[in-house]
């Protein structure tokens, strides 16, 4: 019988845990490789991919996190191929020299990865293409709805999949052998650990977890969440739910576990309720696709904004004149994350008041979020730009109303807008 030769091809779950697709794998294929591609960026804006490129700090969550899932993959004598030439190519030239029989990999809403699956089936048709939702909190089969029919709005959506059960997955326990090749691996390190917030991977993201409902945060999130600054006014579980390096299943659990101990109230349930709408932007990108990119979003008409050249280079810099803006657009840049409320207030500011194309202000937060989710990220733009799930026609944050709610003395501004930026381009 031919020997089953499996290639799981890690993308946005860079976990060993509570993950039903390496599972799968484990169980079916006598022997495995594992493997994670570097992210690109979406080609769809002429004026803005050529000379963009993931942001420093992104990179770096992404290195930390493959570093630890190479970590976690040693401890079942498994080691991670690291490529940075195009997915297609590198995975194209693994399945041919390793007689690959199954490819393992996520059923993409990026549509550049969902592209090069069904490339790789058309070029291997004998291949066994295995794909599943593998950063979500319900499955497709579990929606009470065709994707098709993905209700419209967040709200009808949360009100109809709220109640769904939450299944989650058992720790791995055993991986096949690996695949025998002569490929250099990738050669994790101990040396990534350090006192930055974000510090990539499942082992650090699992702490970060532990650590947030070990104190009192959850039971006033829904008070503090509008905050700006600081480790402690929201989640931050962001960046590693992103990676799959924590997956959401498992966030909940710590959230039941600390409902269970201290109380549910009104902010523990508000933290369930913001990954619906994470859970809501990823099959509304699965169900638009392409649309995701296109200016008129998923409406029949393109909004006003177009792409000015002088004008988006002074939004990327916190060189607007907008206080607010300027200071949320350094944060951006130094650190690799925002608050939701900075997002939405720079968002605005370039739909709005800028009046560019949104889709340059999406693309710029894709190369430097380190939390960068394909669906959250163009479905919130989306939204904004009044192109997406909202019913209404935009929404326009009034700046100065907003700094006074939430930077009363200036503090955010100042602290900021005197932050060096630092020499990386743009
Ligand atoms: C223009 C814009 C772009 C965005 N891009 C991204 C992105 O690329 N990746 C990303 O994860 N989030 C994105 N968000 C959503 C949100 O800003 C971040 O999820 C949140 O700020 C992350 O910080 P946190 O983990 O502390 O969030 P918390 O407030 O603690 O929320 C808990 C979790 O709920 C989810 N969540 C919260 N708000 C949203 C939301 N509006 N949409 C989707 N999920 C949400 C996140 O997974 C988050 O970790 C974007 C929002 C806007 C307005």
């Amino acid at each position: 019988m031919q020997k089953k030769v499996g290639l799981y091809w890690f993308s946005h779950d860079l976990r060993l845990n509570d993950n039903d697709l390496l599972a799968n794998a484990a169980q079916q294929v006598d022997a495995l490789v594992c493997v994670y591609c570097m992210p690109e960026l979406t080609p769809y804006l002429a004026n803005f991919s050529q000379q963009s490129h993931l942001g420093e700090q992104r990179v770096r969550f992404i290195q930390s996190s493959i570093n630890d899932l190479s970590k976690q993959l040693a401890k079942f004598d498994q080691k991670l191929i690291l490529c940075d030439q195009e997915p297609f190519a590198a995975l194209q030239s693994l399945i041919q020299s390793l007689h690959v029989t199954h490819l393992y990999c996520d059923r993409f809403s990026g549509t550049n990865e969902a592209r090069c699956v069904e490339a790789l089936q058309q070029q291997f048709p004998q291949l066994c293409v295995v794909q599943a939702n593998v950063s979500t909190l319900f499955s497709e089969s579990q929606l009470p709805f065709a994707l098709d029919d993905l209700p419209p709005t967040f709200t009808r959506f949360r009100k109809q999949v709220e109640a769904l059960p939450i299944h989650h997955h058992a720790n791995l326990t055993a991986l096949p052998p690996m695949a025998e090749s002569d490929l250099d691996y990738f050669q994790h390190t101990s040396l990534e650990e350090d006192e930055a917030l974000f510090v990539g991977g499942s082992t650090a993201g699992h702490q970060h977890c532990a650590w947030y409902f070990s104190t009192h945060l959850a039971s006033e999130y829904k008070l503090t969440r509008n905050g700006l600054d600081g480790k402690e006014y929201s989640t931050k579980f962001s960046p590693w739910l992103a990676l799959g390096c924590v997956s959401p299943r498992e966030v909940m659990t710590y959230l039941r576990d600390y409902e269970a101990k201290h109380g549910a109230n009104e902010s523990s349930y508000w933290i369930y309720f913001e990954l619906l709408w994470r859970e809501y932007f990823h099959w509304y990108a699965q169900r638009h696709a392409e649309r995701l990119f296109l200016h008129q979003g998923i409406k029949a008409h393109s909004p006003i904004g177009h792409f000015d050249s002088a004008r988006f280079h002074s939004w990327v810099k916190g060189e607007t004149g907008l206080p607010i803006v300027d200071a949320c657009m350094r944060q951006l840049k130094l650190t690799g994350y925002l608050s939701n409320r900075g997002r939405q207030l720079v968002a605005s500011c370039l739909i709005h008041e800028l009046d560019l194309d949104w889709r340059y202000g999406a693309a710029y937060f894709e190369t430097k979020l380190i939390d960068y989710d394909v669906g959250s990220n163009w479905g919130n733009w989306q939204y904004l730009a009044g192109v997406g799930a909202d019913p209404n026609p935009s929404r326009k944050f009034n700046l100065e109303k907003q700094t006074q709610m939430y930077d009363p003395n200036g503090e955010f501004v100042a602290k900021w807008l005197s932050a060096a930026t630092g020499k990386e381009s743009h």
